[in-house]
């Protein structure tokens, strides 16, 4: 007998975990537009539009704003596979789970690989990368903007001043940065920058958001060697970027349909008025779960609004309370990485699902499920006090 197999029928979740967020109903509309040919004009226009788009999110005037045909780790492997040449020097900053990949990426290209760390939940510290930098010249100086892992914020700007005074190239990870809060490619003067599209801009998984500054595009054009990864070989996809339109590989066309849709819905709310509200919705999550006895993992005054990174009550069972969220309100949060497994849990509020409703509806839930296991909150304390920071704003 054939296996026969039913109509595709996934349920409904409510996304706050590290990735996938939530997308908006007018991004999956747009997932279902007819297909065109990645070389019809009116494809190419959408192309172009998709370019200018990034620019405006990415606060840039780099021409080589694209999206990566992958996902976020591909924009990471792009940034790497581009700048970096056998034997080059590569300072790496490291404080969480991607920190470590970057290393493992600029490793298999060959990079004598510096390392600097800063404890998980903590962000690095610029006088730590000084120090590392006067021991050598270096290629590059690679650090994450938004490490999910952790849910720290890491400013930028010093420790760009510091990569250029040594002559090397800043590349930034704005994963789950991008859209959330404030990424300034231009004015932090970042030169290789690469982002998701699953996290704060809300579109399926699928699309890397790069952008190179001409800085990075002279270096790239300057290598001694060929690009060692002919499919994120970016000085063969300008090419079909730019205005020849040289055929490399076939354009997702429909992701990019989601990728414009959830862009324009960006510029259509503001960018100011998009980072308000993950910061308000963040700091309402916050008051919540303070009444639950629930403290942030990641350091006071580098939480990320968006990436909640919380430590578990003690004699609380990860497992359990998470598969209780998604059984009962098909909420769904993350856990702990490496170290950090069964020790933190990991509540996003990433784009389109960065709403009040959510708060409220995930505070609820924990709250319920920590009365379960023995807790005497009172029922719908941990929501109310959230309300009070709804209502003061
Ligand atoms: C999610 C994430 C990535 C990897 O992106 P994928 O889309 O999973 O490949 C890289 N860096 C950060 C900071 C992320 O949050």
């Amino acid at each position: 007998m054939q296996k026969t197999y039913g109509e595709l029928n996934p349920s409904s979740r409510v996304l706050l975990g590290p990735g996938p967020s939530n997308v908006h109903p007018r991004v999956l509309d747009a997932l279902s537009k007819p297909l065109l040919g990645h070389m019809d004009p009116e494809f190419l226009e959408i192309l172009n539009e998709v370019n200018e788009l990034l620019q405006f999110v990415f606060q840039t005037k780099n021409k080589l704003t694209i999206a990566v045909s992958a996902t976020g780790s591909a924009g990471m492997e792009a940034c790497f596979v581009n700048s970096v040449e056998h034997g080059d020097n590569v300072l790496v900053c490291v404080n969480g789970v991607f920190g470590k990949r970057m290393c493992d990426v600029a490793e298999r290209c060959g990079a004598n690989v510096t390392r600097v760390e800063a404890e998980w939940g903590r962000s690095i510290d610029a006088e730590d990368v000084r120090r590392a930098l006067k021991k050598g010249k270096f290629k590059l100086v690679a650090i994450v903007h938004a490490e999910t892992s952790t849910g720290v914020r890491q400013p930028i700007e010093e420790i760009s001043r510091l990569a250029h005074d040594n002559g090397a190239l800043l590349l930034m990870d704005a994963v789950t940065s991008l859209g959330g809060i404030a990424v300034k490619l231009d004015e932090w003067e970042v030169d290789l920058c690469y982002s998701g599209t699953q996290k704060c801009l809300s579109c399926p998984p699928g699309l890397s958001p790069i952008s190179f500054s001409p800085r990075a595009m002279d270096a790239i054009h300057k290598r001694k060697a060929k690009v060692q990864s002919w499919y994120l070989d970016m000085t063969m996809v300008e090419q079909y970027w730019g205005k020849d339109r040289v055929y490399h590989h076939t354009a997702p066309v429909s992701m990019i349909y989601a990728l414009r849709e959830s862009l324009r819905i960006i510029q259509e709310e503001g960018l100011r008025q998009r980072f308000e509200r993950h910061y308000v919705n963040h700091h309402a999550l916050e008051t919540g779960l303070k009444t639950l006895g629930i403290d942030f993992f990641a350091e006071d005054g580098r939480r990320l609004p968006m990436l909640n990174a919380v430590t578990i009550p003690k004699g609380i069972d990860d497992l359990k309370i998470r598969r209780r969220l998604l059984s009962k309100y098909g909420i769904e949060i993350g856990g702990g990485l490496g170290p950090n497994k069964g020790q933190i849990w990991r509540i996003g509020l990433m784009g389109h699902s960065s709403r009040k409703e959510n708060v409220i509806l995930v505070l609820n839930a924990l709250e319920e499920a920590l009365n379960m296991e023995g807790a005497k909150f009172p029922e719908g304390s941990a929501a109310q006090a959230a309300e009070g920071v709804f209502s003061n704003v």
